[in-house]
């Protein structure tokens, strides 16, 4: 993998699951997407957890030298950091709402990973924050294995049906690097 740094530190915002998904591969490319965070010297923030996509971003960011920010609400503490997570800067939230504004307010854009409602609810809230022209970070999705194309179908169809303005908010990543290399692009 190439070992470029980065014109400037960013602090990548990475929305996933807690859980590992069907596919090793979720796994595998959640690590690379750490691994070039730290590589090209920007900080991971993300949901604090050490399980899932969410653990595997984080180990590979670790792993690579990329500081870390954890934003998670206390009551999830327990649940989701008992797997042991890397060292990271914490923030305690109240709750999950104040943890998605927390992060959203962070970030110089956002890389999104396979996962569940969690990584949906914050997808959403960017996506739609895009479209009001209210959150100005690029948004990538990374897709292994072709896992945002029902994602991007349901938002085809919002559109054709007149319930969604057309442009694009994000963008599909062909894979780590190029993700990456997106939001320097836009922070450029
Ligand atoms: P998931 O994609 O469901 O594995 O969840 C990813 C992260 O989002 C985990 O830390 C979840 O605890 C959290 N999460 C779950 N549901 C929500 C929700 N409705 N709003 C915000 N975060 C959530």
């Amino acid at each position: 993998m190439e070992e470029t740094k980065a014109v400037r530190p960013l602090s990548v915002c990475v929305f996933c699951g807690a859980s590992p998904g069907d596919d090793p591969v979720y796994l595998e490319i959640a690590y690379q997407v750490g691994e070039m965070l730290g590589r090209r010297r920007h900080r991971l923030v993300y949901g604090a957890g050490g399980t899932g996509v969410m653990g595997a971003v984080a180990r590979g960011a670790a792993e690579h030298g990329a500081p870390i920010t954890g934003v998670i609400p206390s009551f999830l503490r327990e649940r989701e950091m008992s797997v042991e997570a890397p060292a990271q800067e914490m923030v305690l939230t109240k709750d999950l709402f104040e943890r998605k504004q927390r992060m959203i307010g962070m970030a110089d854009g956002f890389i999104v990973l396979p996962g569940g409602f969690g990584t949906l609810d914050e997808l959403l809230e960017v996506v739609s924050m895009r479209a009001l022209g209210v959150c100005a970070q690029p948004i990538v999705l990374v897709n292994p294995g072709s896992f945002w194309n029902p994602f991007v179908d349901l938002l085809k169809h919002l559109v054709k049906r007149g319930f969604a303005p057309s442009g694009d908010s994000f963008v599909l990543a062909d894979g780590p690097l190029d993700a990456v290399r997106h939001l320097e692009q836009r922070n450029a």
